[in-house]
């Protein structure tokens, strides 16, 4: 009898990455495929600590864990030093954890890692073993294919190599179909910290190894959703969207606990008639732009839910305006961390006021839900361009010349975005289209099918 696949799954060390690569881990689990998912230790300890009490991703999928090389109490938002030390420590943990599976169990052989395309180090790690390896990307085609081709940007003097700003006003344009890049919409794109835009360029260049190390090349998304990018990447195999509602079990690799109190409170609420607000793992308001927003979610005067975590302000617990907790308590409802995918695919809500991660655009759209888009950093503005431009499933806000969004222009947005009928219909269109697409013989359907005939032979 031949040996079980086995293979070793390895995500970036954050929330946008480490969700879509569970959600892969299990579905291929699910073809009986062992996987050993290996985060940094720090990351491990807030999955194990907010793992739910059925413990399922333990009994389905192979926690493991190696340093990043940062002591327990080191920031790690301090993306300097943090990916300084990834990049020092972590290759040679992984050859390390590699090599003690491989001597422990004949028959559990690692036979090929699967990694972020923001981890190339560890497709070299893997091509170095003689193992087989495997890139996936956590963003949009779109902004994959821009990466790819910054050798050729910095060569024909549009990007600068050291920090990534644009050296001339020229939009870049890949295609007809894919949105321009403007100097402030670039994949490593912060308007608020250059340092991070600095940081954000350095990890798009580690994707750079992907186009030729990799055996296969998966993104999460659909091909018929963005075939302009994928057709500029020849080995693109799209295998969204991913959903965990998708596969058997439903862990997505949270950092905190859910709060399951958010399904019964929906439940309460009309139809279409709720606000989500998110605005993923990572994004930060100053604590005057928190007020606006909560004051013009007020002027609204629809139920909403909102996920405030706890270091959604500045880094620290935000302060809300004076009595907004008591003025909005019949009709609103805050949480710090959600069961997102579950509460997108409820009936009671109407629309998606997000920050465009990619991993919260590919989930807005597998549900049908409308967005209203306020993007951070990196290819969230991006993104932004392809659901209000391209999709047109959703609505932009427009800052003032400070950056700064007003609750009048909150306010208005929403009202205009849930009577848009045109913008409901596309996101119900492109709901079909993604949901077509993972069924049977669908285009994401078909691609995963084929990769896994492949691991498994
Ligand atoms: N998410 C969640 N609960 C929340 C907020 C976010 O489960 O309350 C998930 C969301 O479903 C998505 C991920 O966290 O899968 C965030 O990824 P995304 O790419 O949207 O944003 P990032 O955190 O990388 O900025």
């Amino acid at each position: 009898m031949g040996r079980r696949p086995h293979v070793l799954i390895i995500p970036f060390p954050a929330q946008g990455h480490v969700t879509p690569l569970m959600k892969f881990a299990y579905q291929i689990s699910d073809h009986g495929i062992k996987v050993t998912f290996v985060n940094s230790d720090f990351i491990h300890e807030k999955l194990v600590a907010a793992l739910p009490d059925e413990d399922e991703a333990r009994s389905r999928i192979g926690l493991a864990s190696i340093p990043d090389g940062l002591g327990p109490g080191e920031d790690r938002k301090d993306l300097v030093k943090s990916t300084d030390s990834i990049l020092r420590v972590m290759p040679g943990h992984l050859k390390e954890l590699i090599e003690k599976v491989n001597n422990s169990n004949d028959d559990e052989k690692i036979t090929c890692v699967i990694a972020d395309t923001t981890v190339g180090w560890a497709l070299e790690v893997a091509e170095k073993m003689g193992i087989q390896s495997v890139a996936f990307c956590p963003c949009g085609p779109g902004t994959l294919a821009l990466v790819f081709d910054i050798p050729r940007l910095i060569e024909a003097g549009h990007v600068n190599g050291i920090d990534g700003s644009l050296l001339n006003e020229e939009l870049i344009c890949l295609a007809k179909d894919i949105p321009a890049f403007s100097s402030n919409r670039l994949p490593w794109s912060c308007p608020s910290d250059l340092t991070v835009q600095e940081i954000l360029f350095r990890l798009a260049l580690q994707c750079i190894p992907a186009k030729n190390l990799s055996n296969w090349l998966l993104c999460n998304s659909v091909y018929e959703l963005d075939s302009s990018a994928c057709d500029l990447i020849p080995n693109i195999l799209p295998i969204g969207p991913l959903l965990a509602s998708n596969h058997m079990g439903h862990y997505t690799g949270n950092f905190w606990p859910e709060d399951s109190t958010c399904i019964s409170w929906l439940d309460n609420q009309p139809a279409g008639s709720v606000i989500y607000v998110a605005f993923g793992s990572l994004a930060i308001l100053s604590q005057n732009q928190f007020n606006e927003l909560a004051l013009g979610i007020e002027l609204v005067s629809r139920p909403f839910l909102w996920v405030v975590r706890s270091d959604f302000t500045n880094g620290s617990a935000a302060e809300y305006p004076d009595g907004f907790i008591e003025r909005v308590a019949e009709h609103g409802k805050i949480v710090s961390w959600a069961p997102q995918e579950k509460l997108l695919a409820h009936p009671s809500v109407a629309c998606f006021l997000s920050h465009c991660g990619w991993n919260s655009t590919m989930e807005g759209i597998g549900m049908g839900v409308p967005f209203l888009c306020w993007p951070y950093f990196a290819d969230q503005f991006h993104n932004q361009s392809y659901i209000c431009d391209k999709w047109k499933v959703g609505l932009g806000l427009n800052p003032d010349e400070n950056g700064f969004i007003s609750r009048h222009e909150i306010k208005k947005k929403i009202e205009m975005l849930v009577s848009d009928d045109g913008i409901k219909a596309n996101a119900e269109k492109l709901k079909e289209m993604a949901r077509k697409s993972i069924s049977e013989g669908g285009s994401s359907y078909r691609n995963f099918k084929t990769f896994i005939e492949a691991m498994k032979h």
